[in-house]
């Protein structure tokens, strides 16, 4: 089968590669469209450990089974499926409990990080356990399968803090993640909802999207704004998609006593607290990893069109032509945010 191979750091070459022998209990997927993530581009020059070279990334995919094998559960050739990027062993004591982003023995397809190197989806065939396969409702592309995970990501978050009928929320970071989290607290049944960047396009986009009010951090005084949208009172909760020490404090004296911050951005492994004010005011602050479940309805949403996805989708493009997509998103380029390859 042809792949796009991380050779070596910075070093993508599309080429032939053996077709994943499927283990017991896994199906074979014939990839039809698998995007690119941030965590792939990050990966890629060696930063994060996690895509040690040689690997296939890619584990935002969705396909066709090629080979169902031993598969229980009635999966056959010909089904349409996306699966979670997330492979949980279904044993330990998380996943027992339902919190299957938290599984002991998770690894991430398209990863290599020492402890394991699971080949993922840039490539005409992936092989994934059969229980984290979703099947794709009819009418979904799969182009817009290919974007299920991020959207997963954002309902999980707002899943974690759970706003009520008209709360006022502030998004500090409107990035893919922040921009679909909008529409989740949009669909929670939030009020305002304050989109914060310093991208004027990604602001206008968040508009677009569901945000009532946006605000340019690097021209505005964000907590004065949010205080004079809230007559003073602060939001009822944030969520912070960015993971830096000026957006965590930020997203952190947002909120009003007693209310919450939402931890998904983690670019930034440490960050300071503004202790006095997390105490004194009795914030809550809730961490949220990946996605727990939220699949099939992040699949619905996306067909019945309660999520838009489209804005988000900058480019598809053949898998051949990879590794100048990725150096394009490498190098940060404008506008660009979700790019999906199809083999
Ligand atoms: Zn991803
Ligand atoms: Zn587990």
């Amino acid at each position: 089968m042809k792949a796009l191979v991380l050779k070596d750091y910075l070093k993508l070459n599309y080429e032939e590669a053996p077709i994943p022998e499927p283990g017991a209990g896994e199906v074979l997927v014939a990839v039809k469209a698998c995007g690119i993530c941030g965590s792939d581009v990050h990966g890629m020059d060696g930063s994060t450990g996690r895509r040690q070279p040689p690997i296939i990334m890619g584990h935002e995919a969705a396909g066709v089974i090629a080979e169902a094998g031993n598969a229980a559960n009635g999966w056959k050739r010909g089904d349409r499926v996306t699966f979670d990027s997330t492979i949980f062993c279904g044993e330990c004591a998380f996943c027992r409990r339902g919190q299957i982003n938290l599984c002991d023995n998770r690894r991430v397809l398209g990863v290599s990080c020492g402890d394991y190197r699971r080949q993922g989806a840039f490539a005409e065939y992936v092989a994934v356990p059969e229980r984290v396969l979703c099947r794709l409702p009819e009418g979904l592309s799969f182009e817009q399968a290919a974007m299920v995970e991020p959207v997963s990501i954002a309902l999980h978050a707002v899943r974690r803090s759970p706003p009520v009928l008209n709360d006022t929320a502030v998004v500090v970071g409107v990035g893919m993640i922040g921009l679909f989290v909008i529409q989740a607290l949009r669909l929670a049944g939030c009020g305002k909802i304050i989109a914060v960047d310093v991208v004027p396009d990604k602001l206008r986009l968040a508009q677009e999207l569901g945000a009532s009010h946006t605000v340019n951090a690097s021209a505005e005084d964000v907590l004065a704004c949010v205080q004079g949208l809230t007559r003073g009172f602060g939001a009822d909760l944030a969520v912070e998609a960015v993971g830096m020490p000026q957006t965590v404090e930020m997203a952190v004296r947002c909120v009003r006593k007693g209310g919450s911050v939402t931890l998904v951005g983690n670019v930034s492994p440490r960050v300071e607290l503004p202790l006095q004010i997390a105490v004194t005011r009795e914030l809550t602050l809730y961490g949220s990893c990946a996605s727990s479940g939220e699949y099939p309805t992040a699949l619905d949403l996306l067909v019945r069109g309660a999520v838009n996805a489209a804005p988000i989708l900058s480019a598809v493009a053949p898998l051949a032509d990879g590794a100048a997509w990725f150096d394009r998103l490498y190098r940060k380029e404008a506008g660009l945010l979700k790019v999906i390859l199809k083999p």
